[in-house]
C-alpha cells in the first residue's frame, strides 16, 4: 500500500463556491420538454427529453464521439492500415487493445500471433520507433490491456508467459488504490509482480479515469435501470478521494458528460441539491418512487432550487495536470520503473491534455485525433497514437487470415 488517495467511496460532500449561473438561465434547457411554462410542463414528457439528450450529445466535438459516421470517415480517409484489407503489414507498428478478458477469449489471438511468427514490443520501443525512427523489425505488434482488470493478473499474465509475449497495461492508480485480491482490479502486489517479470509494461491511464459533467442541463436521473459502468459514472468529487455516481444514488440528476481529459470545463452541480434528491427518493420508497406519476417533476423542483457552477480555466488546468503528474509519480514510486506513456481514457485527449502530458514528461500518448492514422509510423505524432480493435489481429498476414469485413 502506498500513501496516495483513497478507495472510491460513495459518500458525497460539498466542495467549492456556487455561482448564480443556474439562476441566470434557469429554464433555457427545458422548453423542448413541454414548452415555456411551469416546472411541471418542462419535465414531464419522457420522449422529448430523450430527443433533447440526443441534441445535447451533438454538441460534443465530433472527434470525441464514437459514431458509425466516424467509422466510415476513418475508412475512406485512409486511417486504417492496408493489412486490414488484405495488404501487407508494410513497416508499420500496429497497437491492439483489449480490456477484461477470459483465457478462452484471449488465447486464440495469442495463438494466431505465435503461429504466424509475430513478436511484441512495448512502450519504450514504441517511443523510440515513432520519435527516433528506431526499427522494431518485421512482424511486430503491440498488445495493450486497459484498466488493469483482475483478469490482467489471473489470465493475461500467465498466457504472456506461455507464449513469450509482452504487453502494456494502462493503470489509473486511484482505481486500484485499495484493491485487495478478489476485487475487480489488480492489486499493487499483482502490478509489481507483473512489472518485475518484464512481460508486462505498466503505464499510465491518468490518475482517476474520470468522466465529468460539461453542461448544466439535466438529461437524466439515476433510476433503478441505471447501468453505467463504474468508470463511465461521472465524478462528483476528484480530489484525493475520487467519488463517482453509482447505481445506489437513486434520484441523482445526470448531466451531459465528457472525459476529464477533453478540453471541457467541468460543471459542478450543487451538492446540497443532489443530496436532497437522493434523500427524497429514499424517503419516498426508493426504487418504488420511480413508479409514481410525478417523480420527475418532484426531483426537478429540487434541482431548480439549487445553484451549480462551472470550474474556472485555472481549475481545469490544475486538474488535468494532477491527472497526469500524479499517476506518473505514484506508479513510478510503487513500481520503480519509468512511466513514459499515458493512454487517455476513451482515447479522448484535448489540446490542453496533450500540452500537459508533454510538460509532465510523458514521451508518448495514446489518444485519438480526427483523421489520424490508426497505427504507428516513423516520424508520426508521438502524442496522438491511435490503436486498433484486437479483433483485427486476425487480419494480420498469416494462415487463415481474415479481412476487416469478416472479423
Ligand atoms: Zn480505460
Amino acid at each position: 500500500m502506498i500513501g496516495y488517495g483513497k478507495k472510491i467511496h460513495r459518500s458525497e460532500s460539498p466542495t467549492g463556491v456556487w455561482s448564480d449561473r443556474k439562476r441566470r438561465k434557469p429554464q433555457l434547457g427545458y422548453p423542448l420538454l413541454g414548452g415555456v411554462g411551469s416546472t411541471v410542463s418542462r419535465v414531464k414528457l419522457a420522449k422529448p427529453q430523450a430527443w433533447f439528450h440526443e441534441r445535447s450529445i451533438m454538441k460534443i466535438p465530433f472527434q470525441e464521439r464514437k459514431t458509425k459516421l466516424r467509422g466510415v470517415l476513418d475508412i475512406i480517409t485512409g486511417c486504417y492500415p492496408s493489412f486490414l484489407f488484405g495488404g501487407r503489414l508494410g513497416g508499420i507498428l500496429p497497437v491492439f487493445h483489449f480490456h477484461d478478458v477470459t483465457r478462452e477469449y484471449l488465447e486464440p489471438y495469442l495463438k494466431y500471433l505465435s503461429e504466424n511468427g509475430y513478436k511484441t514490443v512495448a512502450s519504450k520501443e514504441m517511443g523510440e520507433y515513432i520519435r527516433n525512427g528506431v526499427s522494431v523489425g518485421d512482424k511486430t505488434v503491440v498488445l495493450s490491456f486497459d484498466d488493469a482488470w483482475a483478469s490482467m493478473h489471473e489470465v493475461v499474465f500467465p498466457l504472456l508467459n506461455e507464449y513469450s509475449f509482452r504487453a502494456i497495461t494502462y493503470v489509473a492508480p486511484s482505481l486500484i488504490e485499495d484493491a485487495v485480491v478478489g476485487d475487480r482490479f489488480v492489486t499493487w502486489d499483482h502490478l509489481k509482480d507483473m512489472s518485475n517479470s518484464g512481460l508486462v509494461d505498466v503505464q499510465s491511464h491518468t490518475w482517476s479515469h474520470a468522466m465529468i459533467y460539461d453542461d448544466d442541463v439535466v438529461v437524466d436521473w439515476v433510476k433503478p435501470d441505471y447501468d453505467r459502468s463504474l468508470m463511465a459514472g461521472p465524478v462528483i468529487e476528484m480530489n484525493d478521494v475520487v467519488t463517482r455516481v453509482t447505481a445506489e444514488m437513486l434520484g441523482r440528476p445526470l448531466y451531459r458528460a465528457r472525459s476529464r481529459m477533453s478540453d471541457a470545463l467541468r460543471y459542478i452541480d450543487d451538492p446540497s441539491v443532489h443530496g436532497e434528491c437522493v434523500a427524497h427518493v429514499n424517503a419516498n420508497g426508493g426504487a418504488e418512487f420511480f413508479k409514481g406519476e410525478s417523480w420527475q417533476e418532484q426531483l426537478m423542483n429540487i434541482v431548480l432550487s439549487g445553484k451549480g457552477r462551472f470550474e474556472t480555466e485555472a481549475e481545469r488546468l490544475a486538474e488535468i495536470k494532477r491527472e497526469l503528474a500524479r499517476s506518473k509519480e505514484v506508479l513510478q514510486l510503487a513500481l520503480g520503473t519509468k512511466i513514459r506513456q499515458v493512454c487517455m481514457p476513451w482515447a479522448v485527449g484535448g489540446d490542453l491534455a496533450e500540452e500537459t502530458a508533454k510538460a509532465a514528461g510523458y514521451e508518448t500518448m495514446v489518444a485519438d485525433e480526427l483523421y489520424g492514422k490508426r497505427f504507428l509510423v516513423k516520424g508520426g505524432n508521438p502524442y496522438r497514437i491511435m490503436r486498433l480493435k484486437h479483433q483485427y489481429i486476425y487480419c494480420l498476414p498469416g494462415n487463415d487470415r481474415k479481412t476487416v469485413f469478416s472479423c
